[in-house]
């Protein structure tokens, strides 16, 4: 059995900047991996959190939206209501921080598992933007991939309750997010498998780093060679891997960084 030295553990704000802030330094290409907690500030709740309106407004499973036209219906009404709890929802402090660091070349790839598209609103640009779980602000048809705009859709689905269907090929249109059921975006993974093997440091911000991929890339990116450093507010699984763990307020330690 091999003897694990356990990962450095900072809890007082002051120190987790200026650890971040080395190891930002120190890093050329740098992945930021971030989940749900970057947002949680903005006013997107944790789907995982049990007063989430994703329990009340429970995602329909791929399967289903595909084969049952009311549940396609029902999918739409859910994904309607979720709308407009998190229409006022902006950037945050760690947005606007990983973005500055996008624009100062240290970020080479912000791998996302939030649909919410904040990444996008705080300034970064769509080829440094991986979504591994897709983008809940437009829609896509399934059968030939034609992007439909919201708007339109819902007024129509709100003045005749049909799903909609494409305009190009009669095909379903969904939320281009990706459902439970649904295969993973291949373009999306294999970029992320590419900034992965290429980082010199794996940022992993506000993740719970429990479901495939986000378990797996932190490690990966480590056997490359990258220093792996977590910020969360919560324990994660791959705590005792890390080089250094902060544990905090996401805004708060990385407010500096949004100067
Ligand atoms: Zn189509």
């Amino acid at each position: 059995m091999s003897i694990k030295e356990k990962a450095v553990i900072i809890n007082k704000l002051e120190d987790a900047r200026a650890a971040l802030e080395e190891a930002i330094e120190n890093s050329t290409k740098i992945l930021a991996f971030t989940g749900a907690g970057i947002s949680t500030e903005s006013g997107v709740p944790d789907f995982r959190s049990k007063d989430s309106p994703w329990v009340r407004y429970k995602p329909i499973e791929f399967d289903l939206f595909m084969r049952d036209i009311l549940m396609r219906e029902e999918a739409w009404r859910r994904k309607f209501a979720l709308d407009d709890i998190y229409a006022s929802a902006k950037p945050g402090r760690g947005h606007y921080a990983l973005a500055n660091l996008v624009q100062q070349g240290k970020i080479i790839a912000i791998v996302t598992q939030n649909i919410d598209n904040l990444h996008q609103d705080s300034g970064v640009p769509d080829e440094k933007i991986i979504e591994l779980h897709g983008n809940g602000t437009y829609a896509l048809c399934l059968s030939c991939g034609l992007r439909h705009e919201l708007l339109p859709i819902r007024a129509e689905f709100e003045a005749s309750g049909a799903a909609p269907a494409c305009k190009a090929c009669g095909g379903p249109v969904k939320s281009a997010t990706i459902s439970f059921g649904q295969t993973m975006p291949e373009v999306a993974m294999r970029r992320a498998q590419n900034a992965v093997a290429d980082c010199d440091l794996f940022l992993a911000i506000g993740s719970s780093l429990v479901v495939y991929p986000a378990a797996a890339f932190p490690l990966a990116a480590q056997q490359y060679g990258a220093k792996l450093i977590i910020l969360n507010g919560e324990e994660t699984p791959l705590d005792n891997s890390a080089d250094i763990v902060l544990r905090g307020d996401i805004g708060d330690i990385l407010l500096p960084f949004a100067a």
